[in-house]
């Protein structure tokens, strides 16, 4: 008999959902995380009053119902929605692509003239069936949108050409003939009052959690400590990378307090353009309608992953696909342990994603 069921390889929203299910299953649970905090990469802490978004913006969305009550049950959620803004050289476009865009862009007033100019300029690039980013984004929303909004903004983010990109990441984002600035499809959103950390931290409300500990540095030791291991953390790495390392993209931040009580107006401004270094300034309290005097914001920088880096974004190309395919097969193998989340299984989920993916999975291992 080991000391605990379960050893927890990280205190994201995977292990924290994992961690609630086996702890009401009546089974005794060790998360540990290497950090010094709980919550991952959604972890926010105060400064100036404000939740600060550390390792990045983090909305919530969903049309899952079952995960939308999940997660009510650990937070009260505010009605933010998600309204990001591009700023291309100066010019302000609303997102996600929707009337409002289309007007500015083109001074079209109805649906059917929108469709009409995106018509036209989708055949003028002679794009039929479209094979990459560049030529599903040109087919979806024309050359103008491409140019102005996606293909500078992207090729920052992913640090490779449209050209060289799968379609399916443009697809998060929603292409609308209504007068919509809701960036998500989703049927529930908002942020927790409070932030993610006090939720996460209700999520793990009654587990032993061990902060500042590095499992991959000590794997044999916390191993012999309980019967199973639920691991959430980059695939390639528990294995040593011995069949390569999979590329991520990194994210990094400049947060600085500023004296003004109201900076952007908006809680995201991306720089669409490619000249400007960083992708987008969040500015936090516009997350909670915040009212305090100062501000805080982020500029958020784009880079590939080394290590010792954060990863934060699998990067969903071919021979990436074909990597994690690998080590899928591995991790499958290997006996007692459960990979899970973003980095867990090198797939770029939602947190409500995670939520869902988590809960099916303890639901199968508990049962
Ligand atoms: N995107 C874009 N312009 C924008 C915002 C997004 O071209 O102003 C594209 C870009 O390819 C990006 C993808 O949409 O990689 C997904 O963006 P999202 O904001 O969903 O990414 P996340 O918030 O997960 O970083």
């Amino acid at each position: 008999m080991k000391q605990y069921d379960y050893l927890i390889v990280g205190a994201g929203l995977y292990g924290a959902v994992f961690a609630h299910e086996a702890k009401k299953a009546g089974k005794k649970c060790l998360v540990i995380d290497k950090r010094s905090h709980i919550a991952g990469n959604i972890y926010t802490e105060p400064v100036e009053g404000i939740n600060v978004h550390r390792y990045g913006a983090h909305i919530f969305h969903t049309n899952n119902k079952a995960v939308w009550q999940y997660v009510n049950q650990f937070a009260e959620f505010n009605r933010y929605t998600n309204s990001p803004v591009a700023n291309y050289h100066g010019e302000i476009y609303n997102l996600p692509f929707n009337m409002n865009t289309f007007n500015k862009m083109w001074g079209v007033v109805t649906p059917a003239e929108a469709k009409a100019k995106i018509e036209q300029q989708k055949a003028e690039a002679g794009i039929t069936d479209p094979q990459n980013l560049e030529e599903q984004a040109i087919s979806l929303v024309g050359t103008d949108i491409y140019e102005k909004l996606i293909k500078g903004y992207t090729g920052k983010q992913w640090g490779r050409p449209c050209t060289e990109l799968p379609a399916f990441i443009i697809k998060r984002l929603p292409v609308r003939f209504t007068y919509d600035d809701n960036y998500f499809n989703a049927l529930y959103q908002g942020i927790p009052n409070g932030g993610y950390t006090a939720m996460v931290e209700k999520m793990l409300d009654g587990t032993e959690v061990r902060l500042n500990m590095d499992y991959l540095a000590d794997r044999d030791a916390l191993n012999a400590l309980a019967e199973k291991v639920v691991y959430t953390g980059p695939v390639d790495a528990y294995f040593d990378y011995k069949l390569g390392a999979l590329q991520y993209r990194s994210v990094h931040f400049e947060t600085e307090v500023l004296d003004t009580d109201n900076y952007q107006g908006n809680a995201v401004v991306n720089y669409t353009d490619a000249e400007t270094p960083y992708t987008r300034i969040i500015e936090h309290k516009h997350f909670e309608f915040g009212t305090q005097p100062k501000t805080v914001i982020s500029r958020e920088y784009s880079a590939e992953w080394k290590k010792g880096d954060e990863p934060y974004y699998p990067v969903n190309d071919e021979k990436n696909g074909a990597l994690y395919a690998a080590y899928k097969k591995l991790a499958d193998a290997e006996p007692g342990v459960i990979f899970g989340g973003r980095l867990g299984e090198y797939k770029y989920y939602d947190m409500d994603k995670v939520i869902e993916v988590a809960l099916d999975v303890a639901a199968k291992e508990l049962a």
